[in-house]
């Protein structure tokens, strides 16, 4: 596809090299005729001047960028898109790559298009602080003789598809090694076992209590897998209803409250009657849970966990979870809403945390068209905010 695009721009730029000299030689042939060669020559700049403006304005409809050097090597076009990916604001006609781009790279695609005539998909990183990725597809302009006559080249912004190509690597990393830690773990208790210790019925109790501990792990982790998958890939459709946000909560309550009396932790649902949020009961209730779970998990034992919500606009809820805990470090505000990231991985991994959690919580308040931030003093505990659409009118329909 990239070649027969290169090829064809090619062949544009080939045919006015063509028209070009085609007018030069019909300017000669017609010099004995009658008309002036003023007259000629007048004509000749019209002509050329239109192709030259059709072609850079088919160039500029593109949303690559278009780079054309004569057989000089100087630069004779460049499109819009160009200009935006190189950041370039000055007429750049007439001067060389390496004066305008000083990317030595390029210039060796340039100079290995004199044998092999088409390039396609070289990568090109770009210089700077920010990781930048172009990739370029270039082919040699000939004429009717097979002479080089000049160069095009088209760019193609990858820095997205890289960054994306990244993630991708970095998760299926991540994925092996959250599964790998607790199957060896398990393996090397279930040797142990094998090995003599299951006959000593107070180890292996303990033997086996811990490898029930990564098995649920190991389910939890497969869990929240599934969630993250089907709430990226938009396969989780959303029942949006009116829920009771202050119900909502003491159900979450509810379920979390042997966790909050195992650290003798008080929770307060402060959040007033007749708040309702436009949601999906059963994601918000994860959302709710996994908030609750947190402040508890890495809030302080004995400690006060202090549920809130309170109408922001007319159509917008704002609700938190508060605890009394150490805090996140400012440089991790932001990550924890990352999969696999946590500011302390043992303690999260000792708890049972697939380090998950947050990044779930983020994907199914975006679902509702709602936010989720975080603040926190270092030493005087977490807050987690996030916002829902308040419920106005009666929905009938489940909407995606
Ligand atoms: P996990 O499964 O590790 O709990 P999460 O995505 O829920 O994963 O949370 C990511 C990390 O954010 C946690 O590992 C923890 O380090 C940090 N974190 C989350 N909530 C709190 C909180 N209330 N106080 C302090 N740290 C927190």
């Amino acid at each position: 596809m990239w070649l027969l695009l290169i090829l064809a721009l090619a062949a544009i730029v080939a045919l006015n090299f063509w028209w070009a000299r085609r007018l030069s030689t019909l300017e000669s042939a017609l010099d004995a005729q009658t008309r002036t060669l003023e007259d000629l020559k007048h004509e000749h700049e019209q002509v050329t001047l239109q192709k030259q403006a059709e072609q850079q304005a088919l160039f500029n409809s593109m949303t690559e960028g278009v780079l054309v050097l004569d057989a000089h090597g100087r630069i004779q076009l460049v499109n819009q898109s160009l200009q935006r990916l190189f950041r370039l604001n000055k007429d750049v006609r007439g001067q060389t790559i390496m004066e305008v781009f000083r990317l030595p790279d390029l210039a060796e695609v340039i100079r290995r298009l004199q044998k092999e005539r088409v390039i396609s998909g070289f990568e090109l990183e770009l210089p700077g602080m920010e990781e930048r990725w172009l990739q370029v597809n270039a082919a040699a302009v000939l004429d009717r003789e097979g002479a080089q006559r000049g160069v095009i080249l088209v760019f193609h912004e990858l820095t997205r598809l890289r960054q994306l190509e990244n993630t991708r690597q970095e998760f299926v990393a991540n994925v092996s090694h959250e599964l790998r830690t607790p199957l060896s773990l398990i393996k090397g208790f279930v040797e142990t076992l094998l090995e003599g210790a299951k006959n000593d019925p107070e180890l292996s109790t303990r033997f086996l209590n811990t490898i029930e501990k990564h098995t649920d792990r190991l389910t939890f982790l497969i869990e929240d897998l599934l969630t993250i998958s089907r709430l990226e890939s938009g396969g989780t459709v959303m029942n949006f209803q009116q829920v009771d946000l202050g119900e909502a909560v003491a159900r979450a309550v509810d379920d979390l409250q042997s966790r909050a009396r195992e650290k003798e932790v008080t929770i307060e649902n402060s959040v007033p009657p007749g708040l309702v949020a436009r949601a999906d009961a059963e994601r918000l209730h994860q959302v709710l849970c996994n908030l609750i779970e947190n402040a508890i998990k890495y809030g302080r034992a004995q400690g006060r966990v202090a549920v809130g919500a309170r109408a922001v606009a007319p159509d917008k809820i704002e609700g938190w979870i508060d605890d009394d805990g150490p805090g996140i470090p400012p440089e991790a505000r932001e990550r924890v809403f990352e999969r696999f990231y946590r500011v302390d991985r043992a303690r999260s991994r000792d708890t049972g945390g697939t380090g998950l959690g947050l990044s779930i919580v983020k994907h199914i308040i975006q679902a509702h068209g709602g936010e989720v931030w975080v603040k926190s003093e270092l030493g005087a505990g977490a807050t987690f905010f996030f916002t829902l659409p308040t419920a106005e009118k009666p929905i009938d329909q489940p909407q995606p």
